[in-house]
């Protein structure tokens, strides 16, 4: 499951990008939840790498599809002015190139298919740096996640544990194929050195600023229709997602290094009771690139410079066909449908493969570098939940009376098959 609530939270979700100081002085930045003050001068470098052309599409038809603003963002012929920081009116101008060949190169650390050493064709991952990130924390940590379920007294199901366990299995077969893979969260234990205690005051000042003026330190009991309005409700969230996720970017931007981060979840549709949880008969796939900002998220000034990053690097470039070829064996092997958005209120379809949608989230916005989101099973269909208790096996097993693969080789197996296509093509082997 993504990062985000259902629509019993969406109002308290939408709460949290609401800048959380009012401005202290007149020029302060304005930030969102734990975010880090923008280097706008790291733009400079990327002067000159593209075509307007180019900047209008990847803004209208990938990154701003529901709109921004005027003064974020003036697209001219020759430069885009960019809003820095509104209240002080400071803005940066991004210059254009001329055409295509006058394009300078694009500064990055990852490299595109296309600029890979040579490599054999029974190692078409020769030399690529991949990063695996299985979502969410999963053990000790899975109910406060809320990424928890348990049917009578079968095994819990967790998604963190679940995705921990396909990135070990699809670390080895990538290796096999001559990638160097890195686990950016190879235990059940978070990267963040914070707790939820950490993070009291903030979540006491997060509550105030949205209208509740004082906050309970905690829930009645777990069932409690305002539990998301207490300190301890609030405190574990910036722990387990906001500090969690911002501290892993922090190790792939700076350690890492990688060419591509995968980042595994199973998806999911609301339970209900996570001890008489709802099973459903539909399941499905998706996969998510970074893209689909609102409007709202892009008046916070590290949300459009982060953006902003993202465009002008053109991971987009690489991201896009990456995941739609994987979304395509992925669906080929699971034989699941595409998931359809309710609505196009945050996402928007992008690709070919119809399996693929921009979204705003924060991993994928944070990493600097290609991010490939899958989002495949919904852990609380009959028959995800029947297949994730029959664990992880060799061969095919009966399964509600069709011969299946565990599904974590399963989900290991069809992101290899995408990979492998992908970069045999792209690297021209
Ligand atoms: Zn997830």
């Amino acid at each position: 499951m993504p990062h985000f609530r259902r629509v019993r939270i969406r109002t308290a979700f939408f709460a949290l990008f609401l800048p959380i100081f009012p401005s202290v002085s007149y020029t302060a930045d304005n930030l969102g939840v734990l975010g880090s003050h923008p280097q706008w001068k790291v733009l400079e470098k990327y002067q000159e790498t593209i075509t307007h052309d180019d900047f209008a599409r990847l803004i209208q038809n990938v990154y701003c599809t529901h709109g921004i603003a005027p003064d974020l963002i003036a697209i001219s012929d020759s430069s885009a002015r960019i809003l820095t920081n509104r209240a002080a009116q400071t803005f940066l101008t991004l210059r254009f190139a001329k055409d295509e060949a006058s394009c300078q190169p694009v500064p990055r650390l990852w490299r595109p298919a296309k600029s890979l050493p040579p490599a054999r064709q029974d190692k078409p991952l020769a030399n690529l740096r991949i990063a695996l990130d299985p979502g969410h924390l999963g053990g000790k940590w899975a109910k406060m996640e809320e990424r928890w379920f348990q049917v009578g007294d079968t095994a819990p199901v967790k998604e963190g544990d679940l995705v921990l366990r396909v990135a070990r299995i699809l670390a080895p077969r990538l290796r096999g194929l001559g990638a160097k893979v890195f686990f950016v969260r190879n235990s059940a234990e978070p990267i963040t050195l914070k707790r939820p205690d950490d993070f009291k005051e903030l979540a006491r000042k997060i509550l105030i600023k949205n209208g509740v003026p004082q906050p309970r330190e905690d829930a009645l009991d777990p069932s409690d229709p305002a539990k998301e309005q207490t300190i301890r409700w609030q405190s574990e969230m910036l722990f387990y997602r906001y500090s969690e996720i911002r501290r892993r970017a922090v190790l792939v931007n700076t350690k890492l290094h990688p060419d591509l981060v995968l980042c595994l979840h199973f998806n999911a549709e609301g339970w209900g009771d996570p001890k008489e949880p709802t099973l459903i008969d539909h399941n499905h796939l998706h996969l998510l690139v970074s893209g689909s900002y609102l409007e709202q998220e892009l008046e916070l000034d590290d949300e459009r410079f982060e953006m902003l990053r993202k465009l002008l690097s053109r991971a987009y470039d690489e991201e896009l066909p990456l995941a739609d070829t994987i979304g395509a064996s992925m669906a080929k092997e699971t034989q699941l449908p595409a998931y359809e958005y309710p609505t196009t209120q945050t996402t928007t379809k992008v690709g070919s493969s119809g399996y693929v949608y921009a979204r705003n989230l924060l991993a994928p916005r944070l990493y600097r570098c290609p991010v490939v989101y899958c989002e495949p099973y919904v852990m609380n269909s009959r028959d995800a939940f029947a297949r994730i208790q029959a664990g992880d096996y060799d061969g095919t097993r009966s399964i509600n009376g069709i011969e299946r693969k565990s599904i974590f080789r399963e989900y290991a197996g069809s992101v290899v098959d995408g990979l492998v296509e992908y970069y045999r093509k792209a690297r021209k082997l």
